[in-house]
């Protein structure tokens, strides 16, 4: 049985390869560099595959098309012929109640949200065998994916009706793939972000009259009086991604600053 003072402190990426979607901004972006920096060759696969910074592999790719998606796995497995991690990251959002949101919108939503990650899981498994096949010698060695979920899947939260069922079934596609494919020694996990300051937070809040007194607004709403940064995220994606969850497997951990958790009274 492996001892965690036997695992790597840092580094304990080093020799393996991750793939990020919707790794060119926020989350993505903190989660590829954070992979990086802990020793991972990193592929992000984004729409926007130019915007990946130095030193990381883009790769253009649409999760809504599963030939665009199916093209950049086989150019990761040209380039590399495995993959250890699996970051399903890429995901958009959608505010109103459901008259708000016509079938076009679903659609579109779902498409992205929840179809996209089972296509880029779909596509990543013979790697991510590839990858275990490669560490047998370590019986401690398991690939992972990691999904992006949210608080909104279990949370109530009102005007995100569309949203909260996207991430609803993330949360319940992450269960379901980590039964499927535990026997083959890959765990799925996911993170559920409550209010992240990424540009997609930006955007939402320079849509308002008084972005500044939105933000200021938006952060007394968080127990922690602050939102939580993409690198507190992109720290848990590792954590489930890498050798010390090597026995978590179909669980959610919510970085939130205690939105989800804490019942507390308004100050
Ligand atoms: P972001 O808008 O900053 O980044 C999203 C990235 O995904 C962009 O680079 C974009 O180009 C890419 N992308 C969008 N559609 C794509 C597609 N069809 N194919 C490939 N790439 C695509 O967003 P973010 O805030 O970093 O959010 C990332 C993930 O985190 C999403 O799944 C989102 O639902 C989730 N999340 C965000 C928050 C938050 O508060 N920001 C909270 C909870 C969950």
């Amino acid at each position: 049985m492996t001892q965690t003072s036997d695992l790597p402190r840092g580094g304990e990426f080093r020799g393996l390869v991750a793939a990020v979607t919707g790794g060119a901004s926020g989350i993505g972006l903190a989660t590829a560099r954070e992979l990086a920096a802990r020793g991972a060759e990193v592929c992000v696969l984004d729409l926007n595959a130019d915007a990946a910074p130095a030193g990381l592999h883009g790769f253009t790719c649409d999760v809504t098309d599963r030939a665009s998606v199916q093209t950049a796995f086989a150019a990761i497995d040209q380039r590399f012929g495995r993959l250890d991690v699996l970051v399903n990251n890429a995901g958009i959002g959608a505010q109103g109640t459901v008259e708000d949101n016509d079938d076009a919108e679903w659609a579109r939503v779902l498409d992205v949200n929840v179809t996209g990650m089972a296509r880029a899981a779909a596509a990543a498994l013979p790697l991510l065998r590839k990858g275990v096949a490669a560490r047998a010698g370590d019986a401690s060695a398991t690939a992972a994916i990691v999904n992006t979920c949210s608080i909104a899947a279990t949370a109530g939260l009102p005007q995100r009706a569309l949203y909260s069922a996207s991430k609803g079934a993330v949360l319940g596609l992450t269960r379901a793939m980590a039964a499927d494919h535990i026997r083959e020694g890959v765990r799925v996990n996911c993170v559920n972000p409550g209010t992240v300051d990424t540009p997609w937070v930006g955007r939402l809040l320079d849509a308002a009259a008084d972005p500044a007194a939105e933000r200021a607004a938006l952060n007394a709403r968080q127990p922690t009086g602050r939102l939580v940064s993409a690198e507190e995220v992109a720290a848990a994606v590792c954590y489930l991604a890498g050798p010390y969850a090597g026995a978590t497997t179909g669980t959610d951990l919510a970085v939130d600053g205690g939105m989800q958790g804490l019942r507390l009274r308004p100050a």
